[in-house]
């Protein structure tokens, strides 16, 4: 299969403003003649500046823009760490359902009990998969799940009289995690990793002290790799009077098959638009539940779902009654409806005897992957994987090649990268997550051109790699650039302030 045929976007697109011209029109309708406006001074008398368009135009537009982009739905997305698997059509149409998608915040609790039974169901689903007895429903993201759970053992050391102010965040640790602790207003203390990419138990139980609020693990980590003491290091977390907050991003690894409150986790962030599915990246739309052990539940945010007295369900949004020591309101209004209809879709699609399904294919799919380019890549770590793998560049040493132009070659390819550069433990990470959603064929095609690409860059054909992607729409952009200096407004050609 050549890139283009897998998926590699195949054009640029101009902006509406640049593809309208004056009088161009879908519609043909009379100037109105004979009636009075009634806006008076409110009438508009400058140009809205919006461009003059015709129907065919715009929808062409739109569906050239769709195809400028790699997505699932284009081709193979290892992306690691964020689970980017298919999302599937049902799910997509019950979340449209205009009961779920035309639901609104203010609307009485008495005429939304379907959306409220969807949101109680997925959040009993949550405490049996977790064997956690508590979940915040409303986070928006993982990051935000995370902020839930700190401000909730906040809330509990303040209410037990405790000022601690330390959190304990191993190398690995997704970003968000020490920038959640700091947004939170702890300090972060980094732990180290053993070689085999774990954390390392006795640098942590050295870092434990009187005045640790939290530690902030993932498991899988990620490294990919399973954190086998996770059980001693949470007793030890515990014995110090501190929380296990468990970064719950990579469930999919393990959902169904090991419960984290079973392993000592008082609060877990899940994002439901990664391990359920939920089509995302470029910041939403998602949702971080976020789990609590018994000790945390007290302080969950408002609002909360509780049974009325004529047994329908209603919304507790004081901190009263049962609520009391709730720390509060964690966003305006209630969570993401749509994330979690496709979630409880996803699940009840699988089933409770068989959801076990999804962790035992995403791991046995990475190591499948691992397993093939063992030879061919430089794995960080020996032994099998959980649910990503992830190398380090030392397969490209000597060939000028580095992590980055092999990632722009594999768009070439048609692929999307995996994630690069992260985490941060090794030199060059290659962080490779194929998901449970992809078939061997989709896996061998990917085994091959990754050969190919190494094979390539290992050959005097090497130069072409800084070039690529060639057949992209952009080929190599600032990307700190982009992000510190966005232009986001058009201005018209030859106007002050026009860029282009
Ligand atoms: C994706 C991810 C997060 C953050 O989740 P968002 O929904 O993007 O805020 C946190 N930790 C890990 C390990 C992740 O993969």
């Amino acid at each position: 299969m050549s890139g283009t045929q897998r998926g590699a976007p195949d054009r640029t697109e101009p902006l509406l403003f640049e593809l309208g011209a004056p009088g161009r029109c879908g519609v043909d309708l009379p100037e109105p003649t004979g009636a009075a406006t009634r806006l008076g001074a409110a009438e508009r008398t400058a140009k809205v500046g919006l461009p003059d368009l015709d129907e065919a135009t715009v929808v062409r537009h739109y569906t050239r823009l769709s195809r400028l982009n790699h997505g699932i739905d284009t081709a193979f997305y290892p992306l690691g760490s964020c689970t980017m698997k298919h999302n599937p059509r049902l799910h997509e149409k019950l979340a449209r359902l205009p009961g779920f998608a035309d639901v609104h915040p203010l609307q009485p609790a008495d005429t939304v009990q379907g959306a409220l039974a969807v949101i109680d169901e997925m959040a009993r689903w949550l405490r049996i998969l977790t064997g956690l007895p508590a979940v915040a429903m409303w986070p928006a993201a993982g990051a935000h799940g995370e902020l839930c759970g700190l401000m909730a053992i906040r809330a509990a050391h303040e209410a037990s009289g405790e000022a601690r102010t330390r959190i304990l965040v191993p190398d690995s640790a997704h970003g968000t995690n020490p920038a959640t602790a700091a947004f939170c207003g702890f300090q972060v203390h980094k732990v180290q990793e053993n070689p085999d990419g774990r954390v390392d138990t006795a640098s942590l139980k050295a870092a434990l002290g009187p005045d640790v609020a939290a530690i902030m693990l993932t498991n899988p980590n990620t490294c990919g790799v399973f954190e086998s003491d996770i059980r001693a290091m949470a007793d030890a977390t515990h014995a110090a009077g501190a929380y296990f907050y468990c970064d719950g991003a990579n469930f999919n690894a393990m959902i169904g098959k090991v419960r984290p409150g079973d392993l000592g986790v008082d609060a877990m962030h899940i994002n439901l638009h990664k391990t359920f599915s939920t089509p995302h990246g470029g910041g939403g739309p998602g949702a971080g539940p976020t789990v609590l052990s018994a000790a945390l539940a007290p302080f969950a945010p408002l609002p909360w779902v509780l049974p009325g007295d004529g047994g329908e369900l209603r919304l507790q949004e004081q901190a009263v009654g049962p609520a009391a020591a709730s720390f509060g309101r964690l966003r305006a209004f209630h969570g993401q409806m749509g994330t979690f209809v496709r979630a409880l879709a996803y699940c009840l699609s699988y089933g409770r005897d068989s959801i076990r399904k999804v962790a035992e294919d995403a791991v046995l799919n990475a190591n499948y992957l691992r397993a093939a380019l063992a030879d061919t890549l430089s794995p960080a770590y020996p032994g099998p994987c959980m649910h990503e793998c992830l190398f380090d560049d030392s397969f490209l040493d000597g060939t000028g090649v580095s992590t980055l132009d092999f990632a722009k070659a594999l768009i070439e390819a048609g692929f999307h990268p995996p994630t690069v550069y992260f985490p941060l433990v090794v030199s060059g990470a290659l962080l490779v997550e194929p998901t449970e959603t992809e078939s061997r064929a989709t896996l061998d095609d990917f085994i091959e051109t990754v050969r190919a690409l190494v094979a390539r860059a290992r050959g005097p054909e090497a130069d072409g790699f800084a070039d690529a992607p060639a057949n992209a729409p952009r080929q190599r952009t600032d990307e700190t650039r982009a992000a510190r200096n966005p232009v986001l407004r058009w201005t018209p050609p030859g106007t002050c302030g026009s860029t282009s």
